[in-house]
């Protein structure tokens, strides 16, 4: 069978990011998976890819992935891929994520789709990804003509399932790759790193259910109320572009055209109107909920339901019910 590179996210400490076992997930339609892991901690993951169809794990240890930022990692795909002639490489859809395929298809001299939702192997065996464009409202399905088909897949978009049966013989053995990263790959080096406040919340772009609050919270006091209800929910916390530009919240948690892509099972959107660039973000996601006082509000047109009403007076007794529910 084939073999399809997939680019591991994981932690600096070694824990597998969900998106990649989403990753490997569509690799196995397309073929055998290999997944691709940078700095250490590769014999730790090990047994995690595998039992998400990794049949081998290619490990490169340079620090140049720690020094550099996302340069030497387009420069390892390029030598796996012309070392290993893949039919397909697969990145997460994250910022870095599309910038490393772009990088990789300049080098490969091949075609590169981005925000994918969908992967399956067309009647020749090349990979078709699906796009959804216009709001949700049409869905493009499309292959690479040129090169290997680079794809950057959205989180959260393909459900990670474990490979079934048993692991074949090796399945998952790691293989040391050396690699060194050129000069033109150390342009920009990482100068400083500061560690992210922990909020005891899940990561935005990968979370379950996302609760997104928008300028009618009214303040980074009213604000407060869109974190009570993700932390009853066990959610993560996006905002609009208005709420970040009023600094009533970071802008690590803008969801949009100009903030993180997010693609949960449930997004919750809380006194945001459903401006275009706001819905360029949040589009995809699987149920969508709203909450606003303007019936009219563009949210709603894509909302899968809805409630009228002033988020003050709706919210607290959604956590109510919430809690009641939790028992
Ligand atoms: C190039 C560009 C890029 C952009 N990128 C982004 C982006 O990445 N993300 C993004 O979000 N936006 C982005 N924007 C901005 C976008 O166009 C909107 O201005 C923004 O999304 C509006 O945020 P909002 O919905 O919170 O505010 P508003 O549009 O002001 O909507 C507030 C909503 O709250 C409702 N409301 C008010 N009070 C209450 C209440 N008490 N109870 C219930 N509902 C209430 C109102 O009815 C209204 O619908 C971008 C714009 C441009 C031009």
């Amino acid at each position: 069978m084939a073999e399809v590179l997939v680019l591991a996210e994981h932690t600096a400490d070694g824990e597998v990011k969900k998106v990649t076992l989403e990753l490997l997930t569509a690799a196995r339609r397309l073929g055998s998976p290999s997944v691709v892991w940078t700095g250490p901690g590769a014999a730790g993951a090990q047994a995690r890819l595998a039992e998400y169809g990794a049949e081998k794990v290619y490990s490169a240890e340079s620090d140049d992935f720690t020094s550099y930022v996302v340069a030497p990692t387009a420069e390892l795909l390029a030598q796996l891929v012309a070392d290993k002639a893949p039919s397909a490489v697969l990145t997460a859809s994250t910022a870095e994520g599309r910038e490393i395929a772009g990088r990789l298809g300049v080098k490969t001299g091949s075609g590169v789709l981005t925000d994918v939702i969908g992967i399956t192997a067309g009647d020749d065996g090349a990979p078709v990804a699906e796009q959804a464009n216009f709001g949700g409202a049409i869905n493009v399905h499309s292959t690479v003509r040129a090169g290997t088909p680079i794809i950057a897949v959205r989180s959260n978009a393909i459900a990670a399932e474990p490979a079934t049966g048993e692991p074949a013989t090796g399945a998952g053995a790691v293989e040391t790759v050396s690699f060194a990263a050129s000069d033109a790959a150390k342009g920009a080096r990482i100068s400083e790193r500061a560690a992210a406040e922990k909020t005891g919340r899940p990561d935005l772009t990968e979370a379950q259910i996302v609760v997104s609050g928008g300028r009618g919270t009214g303040s980074a006091e009213g604000f407060k109320i869109i974190e009570d209800l993700a932390d009853s929910l066990g959610a993560a916390v996006g905002a609009s572009r208005a709420v970040v530009d009023a600094d009533w919240y970071p802008h690590q948690f803008q969801v949009g055209q100009t903030g993180k892509t997010v693609s949960p099972q449930l997004y919750v959107a809380v006194g945001i109107s459903g401006a275009i660039q706001h819905r360029a973000g949040m589009q995809t996601s699987k149920t969508i909920v709203a909450i606003n006082k303007d019936q009219e509000a563009p949210i709603f047109e894509i909302a899968d339901y809805g409630v009228v009403g002033d988020l003050f007076a709706v919210v607290p007794q959604l956590i109510d019910e919430i809690g009641k529910a939790k028992g």
